[in-house]
């Protein structure tokens, strides 16, 4: 069977949950074979092996956490040209992005971003994308080299399936533009205890009916209750009720959990755009007329400040 690059995104060899859902996808079309970047490696080549990686090429350098993308870009080419893939698989975060657009000029092949399903075709894999804020599904392959294809986080559940997944080193040799951009400092963000909202499998949202900073609270709890990440809608960022770090939208974050509850949201377009990829989708509103209750599973007509906290006792008492 034809090998398939995975790129690993882990935190000091924790691999993160959009890299064994890349596995997951990987497998559908081939053999999945891990490139893990950094420290950590013998660590994360258990949880890798557990979700089919066949073998993990590992690489650790300082380069991979002083310089920008460039060296990470560099390693990926090197294992692309040790395994001859039939597709590269890459998470959609930012980074993940630019790595894989860079490797796809690199390899001159096309490439599809923020897939949100992987299927084999008749002439190689097919990605699903969610496209014009939502309105569209295309399913599109890429017709030009070999794939590489940006997957967002929670398209699909990361299932086991264990395999080898043996390390084995990488040679990697820099290239003059891998030291070209030097990261001066890292701040880490205060940390809320709550998921990251593009990767939480759940994500209650609030927006302007939440009427004020103050009441965003009942959003958290009931967020909390879930083990949810917390969104909010631009006009609840705009008002200043909410960071912008944590606006779904179409000027926001796009985010694909299994379970969005929208509390306080009318369902305009540029919100849909964010969350309309959801798998389960719950609404919240007092007007019954409300847009969002035309795309949603569940549709509560109420005043949030009753439902809201009654469903956060419920769901503490389970
Ligand atoms: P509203 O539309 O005012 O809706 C509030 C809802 O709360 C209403 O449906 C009301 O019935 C309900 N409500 C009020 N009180 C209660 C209560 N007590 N209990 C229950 N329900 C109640 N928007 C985004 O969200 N994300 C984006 O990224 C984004 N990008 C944009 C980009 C552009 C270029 C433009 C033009 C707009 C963008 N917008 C975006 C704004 C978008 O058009 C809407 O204005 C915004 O989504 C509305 O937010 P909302 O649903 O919270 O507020």
């Amino acid at each position: 069977m034809a090998e398939v690059l995975v790129y690993v995104d882990h935190v000091d060899g924790a691999v993160r949950k959009p890299t064994l859902e890349l596995l997951t996808l990987a497998r559908r079309i081939g053999d999945p074979v891990a490139v893990h970047l950094g420290p950590g490696a013998d660590e994360a080549a258990k949880t890798l092996g557990e979700y089919g990686a066949v073998k993990v090429l590992a690489a650790e350098a300082g380069e991979f956490a002083d310089y920008l993308v460039v060296p990470k870009v560099d390693a990926l080419q090197a294992a692309y040209d040790v395994v001859s893939p039939s597709a590269v698989l890459v998470p959609s975060s930012a980074e993940g992005k630019e790595i894989a657009a860079r490797l796809a000029v690199r390899i001159g092949s096309g490439i599809i971003t923020d897939a949100v399903d992987l299927e084999e075709g008749d002439e190689g894999p097919v990605a699903t994308q969610s496209v014009f804020a939502a309105a569209f599904t295309t399913k599109s392959r890429v017709s030009k080299g070999t794939p590489v294809v940006t997957v967002k986080p929670n398209s699909t559940s990361p299932e086991a399936a264990p395999a080898a997944g043996a390390v084995e080193q990488l040679q990697v040799s820099f290239g003059e533009a891998a030291t070209g951009t030097r990261i001066v400092s890292r701040t880490p963000r205060e940390s809320t205890g709550r998921p990251e909202l593009t990767e939480a499998a759940i994500v209650v949202s609030g927006g302007r009916g939440v009427n004020g900073a103050e009441n965003f609270h009942i959003i958290e709890e009931l967020a909390d209750s879930l083990g949810a990440a917390v969104g909010a809608s631009r006009a609840a960022v705009d008002a200043g009720w909410y960071p912008h770090s944590n606006q779904v939208g179409q000027t926001g974050k796009t985010v694909s959990p299994q379970l969005y509850v929208a509390t306080g949201i009318s369902g305009a377009i540029q919100h849909r755009a964010g969350m309309q990829t959801s798998k389960t989708i719950v609404a919240i509103n007092k007007d019954a007329e409300a847009p969002i209750f035309d795309l949603v599973d569940y549709g509560i007509v109420g005043d949030l400040f009753e439902v809201v906290p009654k469903l956060t006792e419920e769901v503490k008492t389970r």
